[in-house]
């Protein structure tokens, strides 16, 4: 990256950091629709293109907006470089690919991302590389998954939809004794909450569609880390695949990071609230969320979170049917499997993002019949509770 921002507090970055004014003034960060670049001679496109000189080329390799947005990631997570990509998957996608070849082994948390499972295990596994599933909270399953071929744990915390948490530290501690690299998937806390690299992850995951745009309206995603990693070889990938983000997409995600600390502390306020008020409703047997007392990892969430974050899960009693019934008597919620909106959104984890898991997968993921997910958005918190109170109270 270009400028270092150590001076500089979260919040400051988030709004600050990328931009490089251009000759005109302009105050807000420019889209720059091009999708190529000229060169002021023979001599300077050829130096370009030999690498010899930086500087753009092609909007597939590089663009300004593009890079003002991978710059103010880079200096939010704090990481040496980032790579912007079209969406998460692509982002898990470029990741794999540049660092790994047939033969390869990941060893993976087991509740991550339903179209990640699929990468991994119908795309992945196609050219070679396998994956193992192992508890996200129990090191000694890591551990023991390792084999020789192995060369990525990859985890998700907290996990989607019930919110188990992995300790980021001892996950990079046992990679890296064993010579391997930690890829984390930050896309619940975003780096408001949560720095994986600073707790010794070596490459973070992002799908900037979920908190980091935070309005629902763009895909994208990204690839942070060091710069041989991420802007070497993660790079390299890209710009042959293609998996570019769009400038317009990277201008709304700019945006969208220059209010990310205060959504996502106000995210994190409304799901506590919410938990606390589930957590003591009879028609509710259980609830995840990690800022709560009695979740199994809330020592470890607390040390390793700024706060809890914006997603609660919870079971009904009277399973799938009371759940349905719960959810169809919302009025104002979203029911959608979309989250990091604004909007608050509520799914039925067993019967839809989940839905092809077999009984056993379902029973090894916590997704119980009765599970309802919540991705508690910005509306009025009161307006939230009540809405959710029509199905479970009275
Ligand atoms: C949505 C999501 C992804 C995939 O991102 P897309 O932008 O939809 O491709 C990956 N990981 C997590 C945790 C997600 O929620």
């Amino acid at each position: 990256m270009t400028e270092s921002y150590d001076d500089w507090e979260l919040a400051t970055r988030a709004i600050r950091a990328g931009h490089h004014r251009t000759a005109e003034g302009e105050h807000s960060e420019p889209i720059f629709t091009t999708s190529s670049f000229v060169f002021q001679s023979a001599a300077e496109a050829a130096a370009r293109f030999g690498g010899d000189e930086p500087g753009n080329i092609y909007s597939r390799f590089t663009n300004p907006t593009v890079a003002c947005f991978e710059e103010r990631l880079a200096a939010l997570e704090g990481g040496q470089s980032c790579v912007a990509t079209s969406s998460g998957m692509a982002a898990i996608l470029a990741t794999c690919m540049a660092l790994l070849k047939s033969g390869d082994h990941i060893v993976s948390s087991r509740s991550i991302f339903g179209t990640t499972n699929v990468l991994f295990n119908k795309f992945l596994a196609k050219v070679g590389i396998e994956t193992s599933y192992v508890s996200l909270s129990n090191l000694s399953d890591w551990e023991a998954a390792i084999r020789p071929e192995t060369r990525i744990l990859y985890a998700e915390t907290p996990s989607n939809p019930i919110t188990e948490v992995g300790d980021i530290r001892a996950l990079a501690d046992l990679a890296h004794a064993r010579g391997l690299l930690l890829v984390v998937d930050n896309c619940f806390c975003t780096p408001a909450l949560q720095q994986p690299l600073a707790l010794g992850a070596d490459i973070v995951i992002h799908s900037a569609t979920k908190y980091l745009d935070g309005q629902g309206r763009c895909v994208g995603g990204a690839v942070v880390g060091d710069s041989q990693l991420v802007g070497e070889e993660v790079f390299g990938f890209l710009r042959s695949a293609g998996v570019t983000m769009s400038p317009f997409n990277a201008w709304v995600f700019l945006k969208g990071l220059e209010t990310l600390q205060l959504r996502m502390k106000a995210h994190s306020e409304n799901a506590l609230a919410l938990a606390l008020w589930l957590e003591q409703l009879d028609a509710v047997e259980r609830v995840h969320y990690p800022g709560l007392k009695s979740h199994p990892q809330y020592d470890l969430a607390m040390r390793q979170q700024k706060s809890a974050g914006g997603i609660v899960s919870f079971v009904v009693k009277g399973g799938r049917e009371q759940a349905w019934k719960v959810i169809d008597a919302t009025r104002m919620l979203s029911i959608t499997a979309n989250l990091g909106d604004t909007k608050t959104t509520i799914t039925h984890p067993a019967s839809t993002t989940h839905g092809r898991l077999t009984d056993d997968e379902k029973a090894a993921a916590g997704i119980e019949e009765g599970l309802i997910r919540v991705a508690v958005g910005l509306e009025a918190y009161e307006d939230i509770q009540r809405d959710l109170a029509s199905g479970l109270v009275g």
